[in-house]
């Protein structure tokens, strides 16, 4: 289906629209610590009311006292809260004390009967809401969870990445997969995409490069989360940057042009996409001339009685190649990926040789 969102209601917002504030509010004076240098600097702070904690015996979160504390806050300095809402009470309070934004967080987006839950909740109401993706690589989920909300009337909708759970661990606390919301983006252009790279990174030094690759992909706008002191911070200590980090990264960010207009500029932009095309079209003639062999292997062992997978090779495979690629500049955790569907597919390959000389066999006229 097609979203009702349209991106206008973002477009009051400056690009990129930022959302900072701590992961979690804890006590009136750190919410207060927390917030007052923000104000004015970004367009909308955060703070997490009810926590989803993965393992019991966690901060799980402050609840309504929280939003007292923020209500209260906002009669001195005014400025805009978002908190994540799960279940329909948490849409109640945060309607009865006048929350301006909600989200979805990772753990209700996987599941379908909680989302319609929160929708229909939300059925009437004018308030913007951002649905994070679902805490594993599903595109269908995250596209689903928002289809709920646009179908309950909600149309300032948006999207926020914030990475995806892997089993194996790799170099961020949750694998961005930028294909996934880049999809997403294809499929709905309208909708506002917001990146959340304290959750991808999972440290306070990976945010910098992470918010700058969003806005490279020309994301909308970025949610930080900031506290007034990390270190004491009672949930998600190691991703959260003190305030006047906070500021120092949105003031280096540099927002890109949608799009270029200017002549000279299309003309290099076509010129590199050619050699793109070109580079492609050699890489997949290299990827032709490898599964030949592959095919010419898997007869090899079939007719000399071995199997198809050969541990040592398979280990040396692995072995060498992330080297080879470092030495070209390539990422090793790309080249482990790229390698893994090259086996996958040559397995493929050679199985169906296996198969195609048996049946030959067993069928020596056909
Ligand atoms: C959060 O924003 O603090 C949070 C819990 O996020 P997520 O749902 O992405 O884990
Ligand atoms: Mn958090």
């Amino acid at each position: 289906m097609q979203i009702e969102a349209l991106n206008d209601w973002i477009e009051t917002y400056k690009k990129p629209l930022v959302i900072s504030g701590p992961c979690s509010v804890e006590n009136e004076k750190q919410i207060r610590e927390s917030v007052s240098p923000l104000v004015g600097k970004v367009d909308i702070i955060r703070g997490g009311i009810w926590k989803p904690r993965t393992r019991p015996g966690s901060f799980e979160g402050v609840g309504e006292k929280g939003l007292q504390w923020i209500k209260s806050l906002k009669e001195e300095v005014p400025f805009k809260f978002a908190t994540e809402v799960a279940t329909p009470e948490h849409i109640a309070l945060a309607l009865k004390y006048e929350v301006d934004m909600l989200w979805i967080g990772a753990r209700t987006t996987v599941n379908p009967f909680n989302v319609s839950e929160l929708a229909s909740a939300l059925e009437g109401v004018d308030i913007p809401v951002f649905v994070k993706n679902p805490i594993h690589p599903e595109l269908s989920l995250w596209k689903g969870a928002l289809e709920r909300f646009s179908k309950a009337g909600i149309t300032k909708l948006g999207a926020i990445h914030r990475g995806f759970h892997t089993y194996e661990k790799k170099k961020y606390r949750n694998a961005p997969f930028w294909q996934i919301p880049m999809e997403l983006k294809s499929e709905f252009p309208t909708l506002p995409l917001i990146c959340d790279p304290s959750h991808i990174g999972g440290t306070r030094e990976a945010i910098e490069p992470l918010a700058q690759r969003a806005l490279d992909l020309d994301y909308d706008g970025v949610m930080i989360e900031a506290h007034c002191d990390p270190s004491t911070a009672l949930s998600d200590a190691q991703q959260q940057v003190s305030t006047s980090s906070l500021l120092e990264i949105i003031s280096r960010l540099n927002p890109r042009d949608a799009s270029f207009t200017e002549k000279t500029y299309l003309d290099q932009l076509e010129i590199i996409r050619e050699q793109i095309d070109q580079a492609d079209r050699e890489l997949l003639e290299a990827i032709a001339v490898r599964m030949n062999l592959v095919e010419k292997i898997g007869e090899f062992k079939k007719e000399n009685n071995v199997a198809i997978f050969q541990i040592s090779r398979w280990k040396e495979i692995f072995k060498s190649r992330p080297n080879w690629g470092k030495q070209l500049n390539l990422d090793d955790e790309f080249i482990v990926d790229l390698l893994r569907l090259l086996h996958q597919q040559s397995v493929k390959k050679q199985t169906e040789v296996f198969n195609m000389i048996e049946e030959e066999q067993n069928h020596p006229n056909d």
